[in-house]
């Protein structure tokens, strides 16, 4: 059972009312009785030759803390009884052959996982990169075209406002990304931090705070359902 620090009652209820009905009913063969559980695909962005962004002071590479971040936010999700599914598992890529056009394979790859798995939810974890290295703090991106988006959207930003120690009270903002545009579900994408940041950098390879983060976006999808 987790602690609820906010929000309390109803996302206690929430949690319940999924733990309750769900039973292990994801991807496989329900009892007839049982409900099946929404399934949240999680996306831990780039991996493989693909690193993404790399940490300003340490190195670290933007897919590795994305993973740490996926899995994180994987057991929350299935504690409560969600279904929740990894996109990448590994520190691999999705492209199959590291050869030209790998990365249209990998984001292919992607969105095939979340047809195949017929997503209620999108949740692509990505952090962050930019040349003013004062800049800090979680982002959610959105599909402008999609109002369960934007919602979802501001159900996370609210609650990474809400952790201790929130360097800035961000606003979701409209995102042009594939993995915003390639599916009809609610889905967005988290800016967990800037590796460009060496406060932020630090936080981020940080095993406790990757959790707090992960527990706060986790907390903010399940109000989507509130
Ligand atoms: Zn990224």
């Amino acid at each position: 059972m987790f602690t609820v620090k906010r929000g309390g009652a109803l996302f206690a209820a929430v949690v319940a009312a999924l733990s309750a009905a769900a039973g292990a009913v994801c991807g496989g063969l329900a009892e007839a009785s049982a409900v099946a559980a929404p399934v949240i695909v999680i996306d831990a962005g780039h991996g493989g030759i693909d690193a993404g962004v790399r940490g300003k002071t340490s190195g670290v590479k933007e897919s590795d803390v994305n993973l740490a971040i996926a899995y994180r936010l994987q057991e929350y999700f299935s504690g409560a009884g969600f279904c929740a599914v990894l996109t990448r598992k590994s520190q691999a890529g999705l492209y199959g052959v590291p050869a030209k056009g790998f990365k249209l394979r990998d984001m292919q790859r992607r969105r095939e996982i979340i047809e195949e798995h017929d997503a209620d939810m999108v949740i692509s974890v990505h952090q962050n990169f930019y040349s003013d290295g004062t800049r800090r703090g979680a982002q959610v991106f959105f599909n402008k075209d999609s109002e369960s988006g934007k919602k979802l959207a501001a159900c996370i930003q609210n609650s990474l406002n809400s952790m201790k120690n929130a360097p800035r009270k961000g606003t979701p903002l409209i995102g042009d990304y594939y993995m915003l545009e390639c599916t009809t579900s609610p889905s967005v994408i988290v800016e967990c931090g800037f590796l460009s940041n060496a406060h932020d950098e630090r936080l981020l390879c940080d095993e406790q705070y990757r959790k707090e983060l992960a527990y706060a976006v986790f907390a903010g999808a399940v109000s989507y359902y509130a």
